[in-house]
């Protein structure tokens, strides 16, 4: 969920607001990532620059040895995560949220993720390489599942598609909540007179302000074009804003 694709500076700006981000944000500060390809790299380096503690493990020393190099990390030891032993001498059961970034190894993936949960860390989230590999992690526990380059294909489809769009939440199939910029058409209209939900079916939940999100906003607010708002409602609705 991103606003990649989007040409203008000024959107890119906005799409930095990150509501979804904002969202999901939790008080987990003890993260691991296991397994150091470039999805598990760019997670823990991700963290460490937020200032997270990270633990990195993976089987390959060279791995381990270059995240250590490179300062990505702030702990890395090279252990085979199918064994639980191994998880549960590097600390890995200690972790409020484990990543599991083994993509193409199937077996090891779905071992690890596995092993992680009967060790009792809350929040396992594994990356998956295919269908059928995201619906044995979740089988296995995972609490939450990512497949990169399938929600990447989505997200690029869509920007290229409704360019408008910042940040996208699949709430089902056939709904979503979407961060979009304020049309044109709506610049100056008050909340009020836009009557989105009788004349879109959407629901406005928050405009942007100043940098920051106005979560139920009155129906006095006037919206601003170029700024950005987040609806709810049917994709076919969302589809139906003016770009
Ligand atoms: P990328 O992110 O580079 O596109 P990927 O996420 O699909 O690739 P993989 O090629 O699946 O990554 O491997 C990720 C890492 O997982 C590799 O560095 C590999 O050494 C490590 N790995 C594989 N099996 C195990 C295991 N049993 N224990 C620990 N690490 C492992």
């Amino acid at each position: 969920m991103n606003g990649e694709g989007i040409a203008e500076s000024k959107l890119v700006n906005l799409s930095s607001l990150s509501f979804f981000q904002n969202l999901r944000t939790t008080r987990t500060k003890q993260f691991a990532v296991i397994g150091l390809g470039r999805f598990g790299r760019a997670v823990a380096s991700t963290l460490h620059k937020q200032g997270y503690d990270v633990l990195c493990v993976d089987a390959d020393e060279e791995k381990v040895a270059q995240i250590l190099s490179d300062r990505i990390a702030t702990h890395a030891r090279q252990i085979d995560s199918t064994q639980p032993a191994a998880l549960r001498e590097a600390g890995i059961f200690e972790q409020d949220t484990v990543i599991v970034a083994i993509g193409n190894y199937v077996q090891e993936s779905i071992i690890t993720t596995l092993n992680v949960k009967e060790g009792g860390v809350p929040h396992v989230v594994a990356k998956a390489s295919s269908e059928i590999h995201m619906k044995l992690l979740k089988k296995v526990g995972a609490d939450h599942v990512v497949f990169p380059e399938h929600e990447m294909g989505c997200t690029l489809a869509r920007s290229l598609t409704r360019p408008g769009i910042l940040d996208y939440f699949e709430l089902d199939p056939e709904n979503s909540i979407v961060e979009v910029i304020v049309p044109e058409q709506f610049d100056g209209k008050t909340i009020a007179e836009l009557r989105l939900r009788s004349s879109y079916g959407l629901n406005l939940l928050a405009v942007s302000d100043d940098g920051r999100f106005e979560i139920n906003p009155p129906p006095g607010k006037r919206l601003e074009k170029g700024t950005a708002m987040v609806v709810i409602g049917s994709n076919q609705n969302i589809s139906r804003l003016p770009v």
